[in-house]
């Protein structure tokens, strides 16, 4: 399980919600994931996804991964 910070590990700053974009080379394809919701360090822009958000991401990957896309762009927002 994901345990995600209040403070940042890395530089003491502030963790907030919010969305980044997530991107993979597959070798076989490129797919870009945005919006995805995360957990953002105001500060250095460290991020953490949660468990379900991880799963989520997990199951893009796996079904590009599965259709030999060469590039895709999913929104999860
Ligand atoms: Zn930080």
């Amino acid at each position: 399980m994901n345990h995600i910070p209040t403070v940042c590990p890395l530089c003491n700053g502030k963790i907030k919600p919010g969305t980044t974009t997530f991107s993979l080379d597959l070798q076989s394809g490129v797919i870009v994931v945005r919006k995805v919701p995360a957990h953002i360090c105001q500060q250095c822009g460290e991020e953490w996804l949660d468990d379900e958000q991880a799963a989520n991401l997990e199951k893009i990957v796996a079904r590009a991964r599965q259709q030999n896309v060469q590039l895709e762009m999913v929104s999860m927002g």
